[in-house]
C-alpha cells in the first residue's frame, strides 16, 4: 500500500501532540520537524516539503489552534487540508469531447506501464458505458504493437494497427476516422516510448498532437521511480503539454513521494493511479481520500461507494421501516453481516475505517476476525425463527440449547447478543439525525 511509512511517521508525530493537552509553539515546531523528516523520507521533493511545512506551521501557530480545546485535532485538520491541496484539491476527471467523439493520447517512457494502462483505461471506459477503440502508434517496436493487440483482446476492445506505415501521426488520424465511422466514441492512442526523453520522441508526439488534436493527453509515470517520475512529468509537460498524469505501480510504492510532489512540481493533476497488473486495477485519483488514508482517518467515501455497489435497495427500505418501529432483529443483524461479506470481507472494510492506518492493519488478525464472523453466523442459524425475531426470548436455558446446537460455548452466545444490542443501538442512531448530532463520534 502506498504511503505506508509516511502514514506511520505522521501518525506517531500527532500522537505525541494528542497526549499533551495544551500546546506551545515549541511543541508545534517539534511536530513540524517530524512531519518534514517524514515527508523527506517518503521521497517528496525537497522544495515541496519546505513549502508544505511552512504553510502548515503558519496556520498552526494561529490563535485558533493554540487556544482550541483540541489543538492536536486542529493540527491534523490543517495537515489534512494541506495534503489534499498538495495532491490537487478535488479529483480531476477526464475531459470528453462535447461533440461526442473523444481522442485520448497516452504518452510516457518505456516500462512505465503505458500499454497496460491503455488496456486498463479501455476497461474503465467500457464500465462507464463508453465504446473505446485502441490505436498502436509505436512504429519502432513491432513487439509493442503485438502487446497492444494482446491487451486489446484481454479487455475486449478492437485495436487499430498499420504495420507498414512509418508515420505515427497519420496512423492515429486514420484510426480516428475509422473509429468514428464504426461508431466508437473514444480513441485511445498508444504512442511510442523511449528509455528517456529525447528530441525525436517529443517531435513525434507534438506531430501526433497537432494532427489528431486530442481532448486529453495522459502521461503515464511509474511511482516506483520517485522523483525521477516527477522530473519526467515536468519534462513532458514543458515540451508537449499534458492534461493529466497516470501514476502507475502505486500498489508497490510504500513511499509515495512521486504522488505527493507531482501536482506541485508539474502543475498537472494525477487523474488515475495504477494499483496492480490486472486490467481492473486502475482507480480515479481522489486527493481527499488519499489524505485521509495517510492520516489514518480512513477512506469513508470509498467505503460508502463499496457499500453502495453491494447495496440492496429493497432490503434497506425494509430495514428502515423496521428501525422506525424499533424492530431490529437478529435476522437483520445476520443480513448486515452478509452485506459486510459482499463488500469484500472484514479486511477490506477495516482498511478503510477511520483509525486504521496501514501499520495498525498489520496488527489485525484478519483470519481470526473472519472466523469470528462465521461463528456468529453459525450461532444465529442455530436459533429458531422465533428467537431470531424476538431475541428477548433467549433466556439461559435457550442459550444453552443453542450453544449445544452450534458447538460453541455459552459465553459466545452471550457475546453475540451483546454485540447485537450494541449494533441495534448504533443503527438506531444512524437512522435518527438528531441523535447523530448529539453523539460526539460524529461531531466535526
Ligand atoms: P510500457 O513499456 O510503458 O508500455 O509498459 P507495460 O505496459 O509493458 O508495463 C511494464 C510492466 O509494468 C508490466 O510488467 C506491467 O504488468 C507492469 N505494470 C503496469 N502498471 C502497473 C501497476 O499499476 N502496478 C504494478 N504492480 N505493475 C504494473
Amino acid at each position: 500500500m502506498a504511503f505506508e511509512n509516511l502514514s506511520d511517521k505522521l501518525q506517531s508525530a500527532f500522537k505525541k501532540l494528542k497526549g499533551k493537552g495544551v500546546l506551545t509553539e515549541a511543541d508545534i515546531n517539534d511536530a513540524m520537524r517530524e512531519v518534514k523528516l517524514a515527508l523527506l523520507e517518503a521521497d517528496v521533493n525537497f522544495k515541496v516539503v519546505k513549502e508544505f511545512v511552512n504553510d502548515v506551521k503558519e496556520k498552526c501557530l494561529g490563535s485558533e489552534v493554540l487556544e482550541s480545546l483540541t489543538p492536536a485535532q486542529q493540527i491534523i485538520k490543517i495537515v489534512n487540508q494541506e495534503l489534499v491541496d498538495l495532491m490537487g484539491g478535488t479529483n480531476s476527471k477526464l475531459t470528453y469531447s462535447p461533440s461526442g467523439f473523444t481522442t485520448i493520447m497516452m504518452v510516457g517512457l518505456q516500462g512505465t506501464g503505458k500499454t497496460t494502462t491503455c488496456g486498463k483505461l479501455a476497461n474503465y471506459l467500457k464500465q462507464s458505458g463508453k465504446k473505446p477503440m485502441l490505436c498502436a502508434c509505436d512504429i519502432y517496436r513491432p513487439a509493442a504493437i503485438d502487446q497492444l493487440e494482446v491487451v486489446g483482446k484481454s479487455v475486449n476492445t478492437p485495436v487499430f494497427t498499420k504495420r507498414d506505415s512509418r508515420e505515427p501521426a497519420k496512423i492515429a488520424l486514420e484510426a480516428k476516422r475509422e473509429a468514428e465511422k464504426k461508431g466508437f466514441d473514444v480513441l485511445i492512442v498508444d504512442t511510442a516510448g523511449r528509455l528517456q526523453i529525447d528530441e525525436a520522441l517529443m517531435d513525434e508526439l507534438v506531430d501526433i498532437k497537432g494532427t489528431v488534436k486530442p481532448h486529453e493527453i495522459l502521461l503515464v509515470v511509474d511511482a516506483l521511480t520517485g522523483q525521477d517520475a516527477v522530473n519526467v512529468a515536468k519534462g513532458f509537460n514543458e515540451k508537449l503539454g499534458v492534461d493529466g498524469i497516470v501514476m502507475t505501480k502505486m500498489d508497490g510504492d510504500s513511499r509515495g513521494g512521486a504522488a505527493l510532489s507531482a501536482k506541485k512540481v508539474t502543475g498537472k493533476p494525477i487523474k488515475f493511479m495504477g494499483m496492480g497488473e490486472k486490467f481492473d486495477a486502475l482507480e480515479p485519483f481522489h486527493p481527499e481520500r488519499m489524505a485521509s488514508r495517510i492520516l489514518g482517518m480512513g477512506d469513508m467515501l470509498s467505503l460508502i461507494e463499496k457499500a453502495e455497489a453491494s447495496f440492496d435497495q429493497e432490503k434497506a427500505e425494509k430495514l428502515e421501516k423496521k428501525l422506525k418501529k424499533n424492530q431490529f432483529t437478529l435476522e437483520d443483524f445476520l443480513d448486515q453481516m452478509g452485506q459486510v461479506k459482499s463488500m469484500g470481507g472484514v479486511g477490506k472494510i477495516l482498511e478503510m475505517m477511520p483509525g486504521m492506518s496501514p501499520a495498525q492493519m498489520k496488527g489485525v488478525d484478519l483470519a481470526e476476525s473472519e472466523k469470528e464472523f462465521r461463528q456468529m453466523e453459525a450461532i444465529i442459524q442455530s436459533m429458531t425463527r422465533e428467537e431470531r425475531q424476538e431475541p428477548n426470548l433467549l433466556n439461559a436455558s435457550r442459550r444453552k440449547r443453542i450453544a449445544a446446537g452450534c458447538g460453541q460455548p455459552v459465553s459466545k452466545i452471550n457475546n453475540l447478543i451483546k454485540r447485537y444490542e450494541e449494533t441495534k443501538k448504533m443503527v438506531k442512531q444512524f437512522s435518527n439525525p438528531k441523535a447523530m448530532k448529539r453523539n460526539k463520534m460524529f461531531r466535526g
